[in-house]
């Protein structure tokens, strides 16, 4: 099963069951903002880092000259893997097993992370792909081109790795692990620097104009038309703004901690989760967004200016 969702402006990309993702972007417009020299050598970092409930391996292959992003890269690893184990009181090692259930012994705690100038998959340049979990072919990790995740821009890398918290379903878990780092920076928990939140939110495509094809998020998150799959991440983000604000903080993190463990497959299953931490209008509160039925509570354009999500 494969979905799509955005990277960027210029790219548009499929996140699939079981963290594999692929990103596909229109190769003409890739920016390539690292000073990469003809004669690039190739690099790597392998590197045991401690969370809460044990010992991870960080490790990266890094074929550009960009050798500076693996220090980068496993700073910003280390930092959001500590946010989320704090802000969701799930340890990482926890939330992973469904990621690593089907991997040998020797490939369980591990962060793969793979950096070239260019990522292929089956011939086709994709910008990048997600296969921690080894669904799509037997070479594991999150593969990047460094172009889109240039040091000072690590909104992509960010979004990948909170796939090792959030797999499914596709269509509520993308938006979470996009907003998660604004939030996160925002309370303090992840430090990121002023152009860093940009990368994130600039990642969520807020002038992404609501598509005529706008089926309920849980209903349909794949499309063919790069702009309705455009239209429907950002709406997954959105999502998220609306149920902090429903929800507040605490409750929101008793939201996240049951969305970790749980897989909420359908609008029903999420209505049904909401309703146990806080009873509201949800029917209300989430038609249109993800239940059928015309916008209520929240127009379509909720969420779609900086200054909504500000005032979280
Ligand atoms: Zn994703």
């Amino acid at each position: 099963m494969i979905r799509k969702h955005l990277v960027g402006k210029r790219s548009a990309g499929f996140c699939g069951r079981f963290l594999i993702g692929v990103f596909l972007l229109f190769v003409s417009t890739v920016g390539n903002s690292q000073n990469l020299s003809k004669h690039s050598a190739k690099s790597g970092m392998e590197q045991s880092v401690r969370f809460r409930d044990g010992d991870t391996v960080f490790s990266i292959r890094n074929e550009t000259s960009a050798h500076s992003w693996n220090q980068y890269a496993f700073e910003k690893t280390r930092d959001l893997i500590d946010a989320y184990e704090s802000y969701t009181g799930v340890s990482f090692q926890r939330a992973t097993v469904p990621v690593y259930k089907t991997l040998p012994e020797s490939e369980k705690n591990r962060i793969r992370l793979v950096l070239k100038e260019s990522v292929y998959l089956n011939g086709t340049r994709i910008g990048g792909y997600n296969n921690v979990s080894g669904g799509t072919g037997k070479e594991l990790g999150i593969f990047l081109e460094s172009g889109l995740v240039p040091i000072g821009s690590p909104a992509l890398l960010l979004h990948e790795l909170g796939h090792y918290y959030f797999t499914e379903p596709i269509w509520l878990t993308e938006g979470i692990v996009s907003f998660l780092p604004f939030l996160l920076a925002k309370k303090g928990i992840l430090k990121l620097t002023k152009q860093e939140i940009s990368s994130v939110s600039d990642e969520w495509q807020l002038s992404e104009r609501p598509s005529k094809i706008d089926p309920p998020l849980a209903e349909n998150f794949q499309s063919d038309d790069p702009r309705v799959g455009a239209w429907l991440y950002s709406k997954s983000v959105r999502l998220q703004g609306i149920l902090y604000r429903e929800l507040g903080n605490e409750n929101y993190r008793k939201f996240l901690k049951t969305a970790i463990s749980q897989d909420l497959s359908d609008g029903n299953g999420l209505l049904a989760v909401l309703r146990s931490i806080q009873p509201k209008n949800w029917e209300s509160i989430l038609k249109g967004w993800v239940l059928p039925g015309k916008y209520s509570a929240y127009s379509v354009h909720s969420f779609s200016k900086m200054k909504d999500w500000d005032s979280l």
